[in-house]
């Protein structure tokens, strides 16, 4: 046992593999739900992009929380678990038919619309299946979050969302049409958020927003105002947990609901990111000139961040008490942004040595790939060890 990891345990399992540690998401979640409680008609919806492993799926859903989909599979995911439809809630830029009547025949709790050409589709295909949809506008609230440019959507034009300037034609639009009913506003500004005043933003842009339907008496029953709240990828170990009473005093604070209007979140990162680890092994120490890689059984295909968005992940050999020395950590696939850290400080690495890459819940071995014909990495939670 080193730090958190049963290290034992971990040496008969084959690498590389996620672990989850389940004790953790517990903590992380029960902080969530204590939090929401404070505040009346607060509902948060995981959202299951950013982990769909179906034993951390589980473990959220008895947690009682719904679920916020970004595609047909998913709101298989999510009903798998038994997340009830009337907690479902449906996002998307391409929205497929199947995806679509998948969602009217389980009769989800509404579908996050994004564009008008979407909204027509959706009233068709409701009025052949004689059904309803319940449709939110997603808004582009022109709010800039301030993280990193490839994970940013609520500026103006972007492909995702309507403009704010479309917002009363589309709702005037779905009021004409027969097989949708309009019910909420729906906003999502980004990922990796630790700035509260980003937040801060998006509740006054709402409320603008809110004060300008009221003045054409358009009835909002509920707003939705996305996921995005980030974690500390520095210090996994001293800030496990997110500092959710900040996030949701925020807009507690801030965001003016209307009687009976209800508030949804769409937490993601927030929710699984620290419980997360990848574990993988050093299959060899390289020496090079200026500096020694230690070369890792795990590569972008089973971790992509790094790669994808330059992220950071704290790197911790976890079968060493060795003095401290400093290695690029790299991974095995064939392209020379395989590198998960460079100038690594770890304790002496050697082959066998297992590493342990920190807060990798979040949109890890969800977005795994078979690249170089290699395997997708399995997930295990504290249960299974
Ligand atoms: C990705 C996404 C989320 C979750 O974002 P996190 O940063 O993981 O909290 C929520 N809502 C929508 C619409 C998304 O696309």
């Amino acid at each position: 046992m080193k730090g958190h990891f049963p290290t034992d345990k971990f040496q008969e399992i084959e690498t590389p593999f996620y672990y989850y540690d389940t004790q953790l998401l517990r903590d992380t979640l029960q902080a969530i739900k204590q939090e929401v409680s404070r505040h009346a008609g607060y509902m948060v919806h995981y959202a299951i992009k950013a982990n769909a492993n179906p034993k951390v799926l589980n473990i959220i859903a008895q947690a009682g929380f719904g679920a916020d989909c970004v595609s047909g599979g998913e709101i298989r995911a999510a009903l798998a678990v038994g997340i009830p439809p009337s907690k479902i809630v449906y996002a998307g830029v391409g929205k497929a038919d199947w995806e679509i009547q998948l969602g009217l025949s389980k009769n989800i709790f509404c579908f996050n619309v994004e564009s008008l050409a979407e909204l027509k589709v959706i009233n068709e295909l409701a009025g052949q299946m004689g059904k309803t949809a319940r449709v939110a506008f997603r808004i582009n609230p022109d709010v800039g979050a301030h993280t990193h440019a490839k994970i940013t959507t609520g500026l103006a034009e972007n492909k995702f969302g309507i403009t704010m300037s479309d917002m009363e034609n589309v709702i005037e639009v779905a009021a004409s049409m027969e097989h949708v009913k309009f019910v909420g506003l729906h906003f999502h500004i980004g990922s990796q958020i630790l700035n509260m005043d980003d937040f801060a933003a998006l509740c006054n842009r709402v409320n603008d927003l809110q004060q300008q339907l009221e003045r054409k008496r358009i009835h909002v029953e509920h707003i939705n105002v996305g996921g995005g709240l980030g974690v500390d990828y520095q210090h996994p170990n001293r800030v496990p947990i997110p500092d959710f009473k900040s996030y949701f005093s925020t807009y507690a604070r801030l965001l003016r609901l209307r009687p009976g209007q209800t508030l949804h979140f769409e937490l993601g990162r927030a929710v699984v990111a620290q419980c997360g680890s990848l574990i993988t092994r050093t299959l060899y120490v390289k020496q090079g000139t200026a500096k020694q890689f230690a070369i890792v059984d795990a590569g972008f295909t089973d971790l992509i961040r790094p790669a994808l968005y330059q992220a950071y992940h704290k790197i911790e050999n976890i079968s060493s008490e060795g003095p401290i020395a400093t290695y690029d950590v790299v991974g095995p696939i064939c392209e020379s942004t395989d590198v998960f850290g460079k100038a690594v400080d770890l304790n002496t690495t050697s082959r066998g040595d297992l590493i342990a890459l920190r807060s990798a819940g979040a949109y890890g071995e969800i977005m795994a790939s078979q690249y170089n014909c290699r395997r997708l990495p399995i997930g295990y939670i504290t249960e299974d060890l």
